[in-house]
């Protein structure tokens, strides 16, 4: 019997109930806008920002539009501007190259290793040409957090973090975002916690987080936000700079409170899942899995291995077998980018010099998402059909030769 996965990588869980009533309660107060509180309120979005700065250990937090609008508002709120050059990754979703260039920045790509975090060997030959490095956790994997850190405070190199795949995880216990001078998070659908669009950004330099807030549309009324610097800290920003509207409302930040009460409970959750398939892709010819430094506390809401060295028409011929039977693989090395899969020799507006090196991993890298309406038993069947095609492929392969 060929068994068939009838499932859908793109379905996620529902909101919690509580999120719901949260919202119906927003919505019958009329007060979306999140500087439209009655006397004594305190608004969701503020409510939203103490919660998430405390889950995360930050001085200061604020809730913006969009992930991508996060990380433009922390380059601004750093200084980078037009021309300036911002390291980032070569392994990366397209808005992290696209905030850098947002801001009228060139972004510099670092190379990916065979783990899928940044190279930084070839970090360290290239901190020269920067004064920021924009880090992308891509997919969730952290790399060796305490030499980055090393590296970039020895060349005085500002590290802003992407951890649209981190909330939840850390580096030798420090959360992921915590480890540069902002950390930048995105409430996506697809991300971990859900209310359709939005992000968050923490930090805790105040003049730092003071213009953020600022950037973010917060007119003069930035005396309403909690988990902020003490207004004097705006005394002299409050002038000098723009406001480029990106805020949150209050209908998305009740139904994410919620959610992030529930964080550790779904990472836990996603994390089994994650084990599940690497159990059953265990020791699968030509499939190399990816290895998990003891010190990275990930939260696996998507899954990566490598076909390295495959043949483009072996690799298409793996994710074709794998669709046929309800496996929705996505596949980083095709020649066009199709999708969310891009890369860096993807963004011509930024051109950049070959990287062999990463190029061969890039041509390998296959990925899927991990929604948690997946049961444990749904990924114990992904695997199995993805082991099988695999395996069919590769011993065609071999017979072939
Ligand atoms: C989704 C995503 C973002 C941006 O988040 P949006 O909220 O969609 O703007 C940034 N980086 C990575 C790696 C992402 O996957």
């Amino acid at each position: 019997m060929t068994e068939i996965f009838a499932g859908s990588f793109t379905q996620q869980e529902p909101i919690p109930d509580d999120g719901i009533a949260a919202a119906l309660a927003v919505m019958q107060t009329g007060r979306l806008h999140r500087y439209n509180t009655a006397p004594g309120e305190v608004s969701q979005a503020a409510l939203l920002e103490i919660a998430f700065a405390a889950q995360v250990g930050a001085e200061y937090c604020l809730a913006v539009a969009s992930g991508g609008y996060a990380m433009t508002t922390a380059l601004r709120a750093c200084g980078v501007g037009h021309g300036d050059r911002v390291l980032t990754n070569a392994f990366t979703l397209a808005p992290v190259p696209g905030a850098i260039a947002a801001v009228g920045g060139v972004p510099v790509f670092v190379g990916v290793t065979q783990e899928l975090v940044i190279d930084l060997d070839d970090l360290a030959a290239k901190l020269d040409q920067a004064g920021v490095l924009l880090l992308s956790h891509m997919r969730g994997h952290i790399c060796d957090m305490d030499r980055l850190m090393a590296l970039c405070d020895a060349a005085g190199v500002t590290v802003i973090e992407d951890c649209a795949h981190t909330m939840g995880a850390a580096w030798n216990g420090v959360p992921s975002g915590r480890w540069g001078r902002f950390g930048c998070y995105s409430t996506q659908t697809y991300k971990h916690i859900n209310s359709g669009e939005g992000g968050l950004l923490v930090s805790d330099d105040a003049e730092g987080m003071a213009r953020a807030i600022m950037l973010s549309g917060s007119y003069m009324l930035f005396d309403q936000h909690r988990a902020a610097p003490p207004p004097e800290t705006f005394a002299r920003i409050k002038y000098e700079t723009p406001n480029i509207s990106g805020r949150m409302d209050n209908l998305r930040a009740a139904i994410l409170r919620p959610q992030l009460r529930d964080l550790a409970t779904q990472a836990a959750r996603w994390n089994d899942r994650y084990r599940a398939l690497e159990t059953g892709l265990a020791a699968t010819p030509g499939l190399r899995l990816i290895t998990r430094p003891d010190k990275e506390q990930f939260v696996a809401s998507s899954f990566q291995f490598l076909l390295l060295d495959w043949p483009a028409d072996a690799v298409a011929a793996v994710l074709g077998r794998c669709a046929a039977r309800g496996v929705a693989l996505k596949w980083f090395g095709g020649a066009e980018p199709t999708g969310f899969t891009s890369r860096y020799d993807s963004w011509r507006y930024a051109p950049s010099a070959p990287m062999p090196a990463s190029d061969r991993v890039l041509a390998g890298i296959i990925d899927m998402r991990l929604p948690l309406t997946f049961s444990l038993d749904d990924c114990a069947m992904i695997a199995r059909i993805i082991r099988a095609e695999v395996s069919a492929v590769w011993q065609g392969q071999a017979a072939a030769q």
